[in-house]
C-alpha cells in the first residue's frame, strides 16, 4: 500500500468517526429531550440528513410542513412547569407559563419565550391566508400564529407537538 492511500484511508476513518458523532448528538435531542442546542453549523444540510435524524412523522411536520391530527398530540394536554423546545435543534421556544387550553386540538401558547426565537412568515398554502411559524435557528416548521389568543398578547401560537421536546423545570435547585 503506497503511502498516499495509507493517509487517504486514515483520512476516511477520521471523517467516518467525526459524522457519527456529530450524527449521535444530534440524535441524542431527539431522545433525551436536553437543553443542549445543535450549533448551526453542526445542522443537517439536506432532507436526507434531516431524515437520518428525525422520525417519519417530524420530518413530516418539520420539513415538510404538515400537520399532525389535531388531539392526538402528546402536548396537547401537557401541563407540568418547564420549557418547550424545538425538537429538531434544541433550541428553546416557549416556556409553559404562556400555554393555555385552546381547545384546538394542539398545543397553544399567547408568546413564545422570545421574538428572536421563530420566524412569522405569510403562507397562503391550502386557500388559507395564514402565517406560518418556524424555529429561527433551524428553519423547522412549528405550526401558525392566529391572533385569536388570550391576554396579554391576543396571540396563539397553535404549534403541532411533534416539533417540540419539552425540558422539566429543575424544582431541585432552590434559589
Ligand atoms: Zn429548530
Amino acid at each position: 500500500m503506497s503511502r498516499l492511500s495509507i493517509i487517504s484511508l486514515f483520512a476516511l476513518v477520521v471523517l467516518q468517526a467525526c459524522s457519527t458523532q456529530s450524527s449521535e448528538s444530534i440524535r441524542s435531542v431527539h431522545t433525551q429531550t436536553n437543553s443542549v442546542m445543535i450549533p448551526k453549523d453542526s445542522l443537517p444540510q439536506s432532507d436526507s440528513a434531516w431524515q437520518e435524524v428525525l422520525s417519519d412523522e417530524e420530518f413530516r411536520v418539520l420539513r415538510l410542513k404538515g400537520t399532525e391530527r389535531p388531539y392526538t398530540g402528546q402536548y396537547d394536554q401537557f401541563w407540568d412547569s418547564g420549557t418547550y423546545v424545538c425538537k429538531a435543534c434544541g433550541s428553546a421556544l416557549f416556556t409553559s407559563t404562556t400555554k393555555f387550553d385552546a381547545g384546538c386540538g394542539w398545543p397553544s401558547f399567547y408568546k413564545s419565550i422570545d421574538k428572536s426565537k421563530v420566524i412569522e412568515k405569510l403562507d397562503k398554502s391550502h386557500g388559507m391566508i395564514r402565517t406560518e411559524v418556524l424555529c429561527a435557528h433551524c428553519g423547522g416548521h412549528l405550526g401558525h400564529v392566529f391572533n385569536d389568543g388570550p391576554e396579554p398578547t391576543g396571540m396563539r401560537y397553535c404549534i403541532n407537538s411533534v416539533s417540540l421536546g419539552f425540558v422539566k423545570q429543575d424544582t431541585s435547585a432552590k434559589p
